[in-house]
């Protein structure tokens, strides 16, 4: 890509934009920009010049006109929950907030939902749910993360494990591109094989390629029963062998999940519970189907933990008891930011023969660099997020952290995995990016995606220097 200088935001342009949006839906001031500055990572940050809230796609299609006539960045923005600085605006420009973009129709008899960019995961299922359906890709975060930015990173969550990642659940997307055209990819109907995937294409690529301003979704209907089941581990190898044979034997679990001793005990502190903090952490469960298998199912998993050596194997009955125990592992994610200024996002994944592998890896690398690291995972996709904490203004801890993030990284790599599941490249993680290619001998992609960038941003205006894209 030609590396130009940024267009610059004039007060011309804000009168523009002004125009577009009405004076209800434009932010300028620092202190409301500054609240712009980052995503979910606190040390990746940049001041946009502006920040617009579009009602609808006409008004989309107007402002990356604009944008694109001037060489001005766009950024969308969805709930601002990513992890990799992908929703900085690191050239400053534009962004563009999805909030009042947020409609849902649901089409029962077609199998999908319609919904704008800016309508949370959640608030989909709040909508599926009165029908008695759901939207299977669930990231933790849902009830921030919106349509349109778990789209663009093409995110996941614990229901991975069955149903796969978002996109596994898109017929059709509506977009704006680079100049403004207003278009659609893909078509409303479960199969549709006419021309390129440039669904798959836009989905995962970090609002770098086109901006999404509505979705045709897949949906699901909710299984009759459920049933969970935490088991927890005296050490990590049983803990791991269980995710393992889970699988192996042919259960299909909703959810398979894992915590270790360091998320149970941050969870137990902050939640004030009393969870068994042993060594080799908790594995939990999900399953699905008839009301009248679901005990059978259950029975199945409890006899897996307890042939691998389970400590204690719990089955929560009341809905109350369910949340707390999926909310143990959703804390156990979010740990190391809660104790510690600073907060290294990890998101590796491995085959799932390599899990136990990982998991005593994860281990050593915690020793070697004397770090805190909490580990939550979606250990049924190979996922792993050993989060860590460090706090930045302490030098030596920050510089550990670090070399602790990339060992696990190029650990991950080297077990045949990669250093990213879910949450992407953004652009925290350009240079692991590129070296996990070459390994691969993957480079030609690089060279590919370049070309890509090209033809669908000449300008390179869409969220510009992220994503190794700007080699
Ligand atoms: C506590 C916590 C838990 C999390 N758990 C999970 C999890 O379980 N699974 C998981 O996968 N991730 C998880 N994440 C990461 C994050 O929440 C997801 O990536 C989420 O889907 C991002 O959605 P968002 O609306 O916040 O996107 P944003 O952060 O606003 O944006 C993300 C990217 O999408 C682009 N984008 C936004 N809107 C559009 C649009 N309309 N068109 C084109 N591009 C767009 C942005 O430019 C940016 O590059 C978690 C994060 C946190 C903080």
């Amino acid at each position: 890509l030609v590396r130009k200088m940024p267009g610059k935001v004039t007060p011309e342009v804000i009168e523009e934009l002004r125009k577009i949006v009405g004076d209800q839906n434009i932010l300028t001031d620092k202190a409301s920009l500054s609240l712009y500055s980052k995503g979910a990572v606190e040390w990746v940050a940049a001041m946009p010049d502006v920040v617009v809230f579009p009602e609808n796609t006409e008004q989309v299609s107007k402002i990356v006109r604009l944008a694109y006539e001037r060489e001005i960045p766009v950024i969308p923005r969805g709930g601002g929950s990513s992890v990799t600085g992908a929703v900085v605006a690191i050239k400053g420009g534009i962004i563009i907030d999805f909030r009042r973009m947020n409609k849902i129709i649901v089409d029962i008899d077609n199998g999908y939902v319609i919904a704008e960019p800016g309508a949370t995961i959640l608030e989909v299922n709040n909508e599926l749910k009165k029908y008695g359906f759901f939207f299977p890709p669930d990231p933790a975060s849902e009830r921030i993360a919106t349509v349109g930015g778990a789209l663009a990173e093409n995110s996941g969550g614990m229901r991975c494990a069955k149903y796969g990642l978002m996109k596994d659940w898109v017929l059709k997307l509506e977009v704006v591109l680079a100049d403004g055209t207003v278009t659609t990819f893909g078509g409303a109907t479960y199969k549709e094989r006419a021309g390129f995937n440039l669904v798959g294409l836009i989905i995962g690529s970090e609002g770098t390629l086109a901006i999404i301003t509505k979705a045709w979704l897949k949906i699901a209907p909710i299984p009759e029963a459920t049933a969970i089941i935490a088991g927890f581990f005296n050490d990590l190898r049983s803990a791991g062998k269980t995710i393992f044979e889970i699988r192996r034997r042919g259960i299909d679990p909703l959810i398979l999940e894992y915590a270790d001793k360091e998320g149970i005990a941050a969870a137990n502190k902050i939640k004030k519970t009393s969870y068994p903090e042993v060594d080799g952490g908790m594995v939990l469960v999900g399953v699905g189907g008839p009301a009248k298998a679901i005990d059978d199912l259950a029975e199945r998993v409890v006899n897996i933990m307890k042939e691998f050596g389970a400590y204690q194997v719990y089955r929560p009955k009341t809905v109350a008891e369910r949340e707390e125990i999926l909310d143990i592992r959703r804390i156990a994610f979010t740990a190391p930011g809660q104790f510690y200024p600073g907060f290294i996002d990890m998101d590796i994944v491995v085959p799932l023969s390599k899990i136990e592998e990982a998991l005593a890896i994860v281990d050593q690398v915690r020793k070697k660099y004397n770090v805190y690291i909490a580990i939550a995972g979606h250990a049924g996709d190979g996922n792993l997020h050993p989060n860590i904490g460090v706090d930045p203004a302490n030098k030596d801890e920050w510089e550990r952290g670090h070399k602790a993030a990339r060992e696990l990284m190029e650990a991950a790599i080297k077990l045949g995995g990669s250093f990213t599941a879910e949450h992407g490249v953004g652009k925290t993680r350009e240079e692991i990016f590129v070296k996990q290619l070459e390994e691969r001998g993957q480079l030609p992609m690089l060279r590919l995606m370049r070309e890509i960038k090209k033809i669908f941003d000449p300008k390179n205006i869409l969220n510009p220097g992220k994503f190794a894209l700007e080699g």
